[in-house]
C-alpha cells in the first residue's frame, strides 16, 4: 500500500498514465489485527492549511496567545493562514487545527513566513513542499535558517509590524 500526505507536494498538473496491476492477497477476517469499529468526525473550525498559498506561523518565541495577534496582523496584511508550532498549541494559544508538523498538518504554501521558530525536525518536516521559506529568529544559530530561503536575525516584535507596515502601505 502507498500512500502520502494531504497537502505534502504541490498537486500534479496535466495528464499522466498509469496501469492497475491486480495483486491477489486473500485475507481472512481472523488474520486482521484490526478491526472497524465507527467514524467520527474530528470537531473542527473549518480551516485547512493544507491548500493555503500563504501562511504566517508563530511560535513560542511569540510569548503568549495575546501576542499572537503581531502575526496574526501579518497573516491578515498578506491574506495569509495563520499557523503555529506544536509549543503554540500545546500551550492552548491556538486550536489543535494550525500546528504545522509531524503530528499536525503538512503544508506545501508558495510562501511561509515563521515568527519565532526554532525549526526543531518535527515542524520542518511538515514545511518541506513551501515554496519560499521566510524565518525570523532572534538566534542566529536557530536550526529554521537551515531550511530557510531568508533568515532575518531578530526580534519579531521589531520586523514582524514593520513588515506589516510595509505590506499595508503597498496594499494602498
Ligand atoms: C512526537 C513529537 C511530535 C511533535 N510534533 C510536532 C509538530 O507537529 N509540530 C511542531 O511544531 N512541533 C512538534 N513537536 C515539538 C518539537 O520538537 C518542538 O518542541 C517544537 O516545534 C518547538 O516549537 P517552537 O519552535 O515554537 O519553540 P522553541 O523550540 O522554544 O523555539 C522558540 C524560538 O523562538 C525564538 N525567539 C524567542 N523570542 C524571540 C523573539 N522575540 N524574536 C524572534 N525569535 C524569538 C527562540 O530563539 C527560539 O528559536 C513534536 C515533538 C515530538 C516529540
Amino acid at each position: 500500500m502507498a500512500t502520502i500526505d494531504k497537502g505534502a507536494a504541490p498537486a500534479f498538473e496535466g495528464t499522466t498514465t498509469g496501469t492497475v496491476r491486480n495483486v491477489d492477497a486473500s485475507v481472512q477476517e481472523h488474520d486482521l489485527r484490526s478491526r472497524f469499529i465507527e467514524i467520527r468526525k474530528g470537531v473542527s473550525g473549518g480551516l485547512d492549511l493544507t491548500q493555503a498559498s500563504v501562511i504566517v506561523s508563530g511560535g513560542r518565541g511569540v510569548g503568549d496567545a495575546e501576542k499572537l495577534d503581531v502575526v496574526r496582523e501579518l497573516a491578515d496584511a498578506l491574506g495569509a493562514q495563520l499557523g503555529a508550532s506544536r509549543a503554540v498549541t500545546d500551550a492552548g494559544w491556538l486550536p489543535h487545527e494550525h500546528q504545522i508538523g509531524s503530528s499536525g498538518v503538512t503544508v506545501s504554501p508558495k510562501l511561509y513566513i515563521a515568527c519565532g521558530i526554532s525549526g526543531a525536525i518535527q515542524h520542518t518536516v511538515g514545511i518541506k513542499g513551501s515554496g519560499y521559506i521566510v524565518a525570523i529568529n532572534k538566534d542566529a544559530d536557530a536550526p529554521i535558517f537551515s531550511v530557510a530561503d531568508v533568515g532575518v536575525v531578530a526580534d519579531l516584535f521589531e520586523i514582524v509590524p514593520a513588515l506589516t507596515k510595509a505590506v499595508n502601505e503597498t496594499n494602498g
